[in-house]
């Protein structure tokens, strides 16, 4: 019996998923162009399922934003986060304040620091190396997310080194794998309309290339919800799956929300709140696993679209949830109204309320802890137990507390 899809659109598109059938361009295409959105989600967990059953896998991880300081700020027009370097709210960490931040890991489940930030005018190579050193000699069980491609081309320039120099002295001081902000979408006319002094597509690809060829895993993302047309979303997809095709290393993909709240584009297209839909976000996780067949996961990030909302993406497609974050500062600059953080137990809560194996991961994907059903975390009430497909009394709580 085959898939269940409403649109006729999508019939062929659904043999050709049952049958492990790579998706075209035009396929996806007509995915985006589709209503049949509980359609395109079954195709999509159908093929979530084959890959992952119904384990959703995520870390104890911990933000850290060294500086918001950048050189782009002018020039990123969506971005909410960046400050120029006197204006109010700069900020940049001395060492010792990022340890400082970081000892919050020491009583805590935290396996992952996730470390990005602004392209600040004056910091060394040596400021991160000795982070990342510092790091793990004060946290040797905690691995090391950091700099995107965007921040690794920054300092190549500024130290006059190649890129590939600047990813061996990361590795060697400590950085376990790359995270994979700045990707935005690739198209040279969004790119022009975004942050038209930005990396180029070709750039931040040769990075994730360069980082994957040195066997350094890395994770890619793209920025959907302002001025891309759809076929900008599938061009962008597209470069992805090429590159993982050619040079293996994504880890998990992730679509990003744009966020409107506090950026020059926001303003410029008059918008304000959420700028996307549940449709849309759905959609976007959902024709990522379809369409990304060789990247082996797909992660919702709850915090740009909100807890409720990743808890449902657990049924398109989606097998990995943002971690417990501590403290998301980049989105919430943004409009972002969710939760800074989520608890551990809330998180393993969450998933379970969706009917999923939750399982903690390190930052390769290594399995660090299932959860039996007797497990302590799960055997503590909630309203899952009288009612089984809603979510937890936590989430409630967690959902609309607005920034810390
Ligand atoms: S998106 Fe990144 S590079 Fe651009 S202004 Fe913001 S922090 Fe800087």
């Amino acid at each position: 019996m085959g898939i269940s899809v409403s649109d006729p659109a999508l019939t062929p598109i659904s043999a050709k998923v049952e049958a492990g059938e790579r998706l075209s361009s035009d396929d996806a295409l007509a995915l985006f162009d589709t209503a049949d959105l509980l359609g395109l989600g079954a195709l999509a967990h159908f093929a979530n399922r084959r890959l992952n059953g119904d384990r959703v896998f995520f870390s104890a991880n911990q933000h850290i934003n060294p500086t918001n300081v950048c050189i782009l700020r002018k020039n990123c027009v969506f971005c909410s986060f960046a400050r120029s370097p006197k204006e109010e709210g700069a900020y940049l960490r001395s060492l010792e304040e990022v340890y400082h931040e970081a000892e919050a890991a020491r009583n805590s489940p935290t396996r992952e620091f996730h470390i990005v930030g602004g392209l600040h005018p004056k910091l060394r190579l040596e400021y991160y190396l000795d982070m990342f050193r510092g790091l793990k000699e004060r946290h040797p069980h905690v691995q090391i997310k950091a700099l995107t491609a965007v921040e690794v081309a920054n300092l190549a320039r500024i130290e006059k080194m190649s890129t590939v120099d600047v990813l061996l002295a990361m590795r060697d001081s400590g950085v376990d794998t790359l995270p994979g902000g700045g990707a935005e979408v690739f198209g040279v006319g969004v790119r022009a309309a975004l942050a038209d002094r930005k990396l180029i597509a070709d750039d931040w690809l040769r990075i994730h290339r360069e980082a994957h060829d040195m066997d350094m895993f890395t994770n890619c993302t793209m920025l959907y919800g302002h001025v891309e047309t759809m076929a900008d979303r599938v061009g962008h997809l597209a470069m992805l799956r090429a590159l993982q095709d050619e040079s293996p290393g994504f880890l998990t993909y992730i679509p990003l929300a744009y966020h409107p709240d506090h950026n020059e584009l926001g303003e410029r297209l008059g918008r304000t709140g959420t700028a996307t839909t549940g449709f849309d976000d759905l959609k976007n996780i959902a024709i990522g696993r379809l369409f990304l067949d060789n990247i082996p996961h797909v992660k919702t990030h709850w915090p740009m679209v909100t807890p409720f909302l990743s808890q449902i993406a657990l049924e398109f497609g989606c097998d990995d949830v943002e971690g417990t974050v501590v403290y998301e500062r980049i989105y919430h600059e943004a409009g972002a109204e969710t939760p800074m953080m989520m608890a551990y137990d809330d998180l393993v809560r969450f998933i379970r309320a969706a009917g999923k194996d939750p399982v903690e991961r390190d930052s390769l994907y290594k399995t660090l802890r299932t959860f039996p059903d007797d497990d302590p975390i799960l055997a503590a009430p909630s309203a899952a137990d009288d009612h089984p497909t809603q979510a937890t009394p936590d989430l409630t709580r967690l959902v609309g507390t607005g920034r810390a």
